[in-house]
């Protein structure tokens, strides 16, 4: 298979071969093209490493509007270095789209320099839950119209507690919105919190 049959457009094609990517992984393999067609919630079973960024990322950032200054995606991950790194990623794969705003939201860093990003506009946030959680309270980000959520490393984000953050965060999200889980491991927890936020997910497993 190449990126091309995956259904990505030129930009990001682009994009894929300055970073050097020569052919997709298995887990891109079978996400990107259903991520791209349908409007579907997943669940994916994948290690880091296995290129799961990009296999969430690419769909993403093919679907959102940036033209538009509304918040449409929000990626949720379990660590500050995580998140930072989903970030670096995903500016570098949407290199060539004009008008593209990526912001990460994290603790241990200025809520109000975040606040002020936020503020210029983000189609995409990615973001711990508990940084996330108590900017959504402070009413410094409306989430009310995103499109698309990921939850990555959803076992490790169960595992450091972060539950109750998650719930919180998307009772201020549509129920109309795809999400995207990604997870190691699927231990019961994660299992309800697909069963509880999501409808009917399509499996992948890698
Ligand atoms: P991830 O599993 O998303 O943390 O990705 C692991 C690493 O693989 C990252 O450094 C990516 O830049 C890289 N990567 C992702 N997809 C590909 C690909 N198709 N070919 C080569 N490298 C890739």
């Amino acid at each position: 298979p190449t990126f091309q049959s995956l259904g990505l457009k030129e930009q990001f094609l682009q994009a894929i071969s300055d970073m050097g990517f020569e052919t997709p992984s298995e887990v891109q393999e079978k996400t990107i093209p259903i991520l791209i067609e349908r409007e579907t919630d997943m669940v994916s079973l994948a290690q880091t490493g296995t290129g799961k960024t990009a296999a969430f990322g690419f769909p993403m950032l093919q679907k959102i509007n940036a033209e538009s200054r509304t918040t449409q995606g929000l990626i949720l991950s379990p660590t500050r270095e995580l998140c930072m790194q989903i970030t670096n990623e995903l500016i570098a794969y949407g290199k060539y789209v004009k008008g593209l705003n990526i912001v990460a939201i994290y603790g241990g860093a200025s809520i109000s320099d975040q606040a002020r990003k936020i503020k210029k506009g983000a189609q995409i946030i990615v973001a711990t839950p508990g940084r996330m959680k108590d900017m959504i309270g402070r009413g410094m980000i409306d989430i009310s119209k995103i499109e698309y959520c990921v939850l990555d490393e959803a076992d490790e984000m169960l595992n450091m507690g972060f539950y109750e953050d998650i719930t919180e965060i998307l009772s201020h999200s549509p129920s109309d919105k795809s999400t995207w889980l990604f997870s190691a491991t699927m231990p019961k927890e994660v299992a309800t919190i697909a069963r509880k936020f999501m409808h009917t997910p399509i499996e992948i497993s890698v």
